[in-house]
């Protein structure tokens, strides 16, 4: 495998980063996560504008134009002969030294990583994924704000955790005021009464899957709403599902132990997985 780091394309064992990067030592980074759909990459422009507003906002300076990113995502995909796939460029302050002031940091790390990827959760996109609402709560936007997309993710990996101990495949988290947020790295949505509601953006990240999902339904001719959701609305939805670059589409079938509508995918999300994987097959940037 071949890494893009600092300029150069290495092989994977060269690909080497400083113990004293404090993308190590305090999760001072930020990242994406893209795919490649038979060579064409999906939303790219979105994936890049998100990596570079979530760098502004932790006052990170990338130091590459998003041009020149986006020739480096094109070329390490070239490098690996890869048309299928999930690119992770990454973005850390740099090396420093053990203390946590970023001005003792001179250079961001620039990484990007690309691996074949297929359908992440298998024959649950026809059967359903089974998720709890997990008790460790997303990061509310007063202090980190969700949308930013950093390297601190161990409130997600403690939501996993949860998931994986109740024998789940899902974990949905809640937000300090008692709203729905989002899935452990997906956006969220229910469908009750032929409806489509999903929480508005501030308490978690902003969705590309999301956006193109809204996108569609919208030229489906499907009402959408974005609103603050609670229990209630999951428990007594027609249909779950969730949205993200690993996960794509997937419906949710079964939450807390309720099952959700009749526990099979229900008739809009599986109108949305089709529609979402024409749309992945169509678009991109080549
Ligand atoms: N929420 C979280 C916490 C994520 O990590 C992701 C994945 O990137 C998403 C939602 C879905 O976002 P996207 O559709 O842009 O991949």
């Amino acid at each position: 495998m071949i890494i893009y780091l600092d300029g150069r394309f290495v092989p994977e064992e060269e690909a080497r980063v400083s113990v004293f990067d404090h993308g190590l030592l305090y999760g001072d980074g930020v990242f994406e996560g893209i795919r490649a759909y038979n060579g064409k990459i999906f939303r790219l422009d979105e994936h890049l504008a998100r990596l570079y507003d979530s760098a502004k906002a932790i006052d990170l300076a990338i130091p590459l134009t998003k041009a020149e990113m986006a020739e480096v995502i094109k070329e390490t995909l070239r490098q690996n002969s890869l048309r299928d796939a999930y690119i992770r460029p990454i973005v850390t302050r740099g090396k420093g030294d053990l203390g946590l002031d970023p001005l003792k940091c001179a250079k961001p790390t620039v990484i990007v990583i690309a691996v074949t990827w297929g359908a992440m959760y298998g024959d649950l996109y026809d059967n359903g994924l089974r998720a709890i609402c997990v008790s460790v709560r997303r990061t509310p936007p007063e202090s980190m704000p969700p949308n930013v997309k950093s390297l601190n993710y161990l409130n997600n990996i403690l939501a996993k955790i949860e998931a994986n101990y109740r024998g789940v495949d899902e974990a949905i988290f809640f937000d300090t005021k008692g709203h729905v947020s989002e899935g452990s790295g997906d956006n969220i949505f229910v469908v009750k009464d032929g409806v489509i509601i999903t929480p508005p953006t501030l308490n978690n990240l902003r969705g590309i899957t999301r956006m193109v999902v809204l996108e569609i339904a919208a030229s489906m001719g499907i009402t959408v709403l974005e609103r603050d959701l609670g229990y209630f609305d999951l428990y007594t939805a027609d249909e779950v599902f969730v949205t993200g670059t690993a996960a794509e589409v997937a419906p949710i079938r079964e939450i807390d132990g309720r099952v959700i509508g009749n526990g099979k995918p229900g008739p809009i999300t599986r109108q949305l997985m089709a529609a979402f994987r024409t749309a992945t097959q169509k678009d991109g940037t080549p």
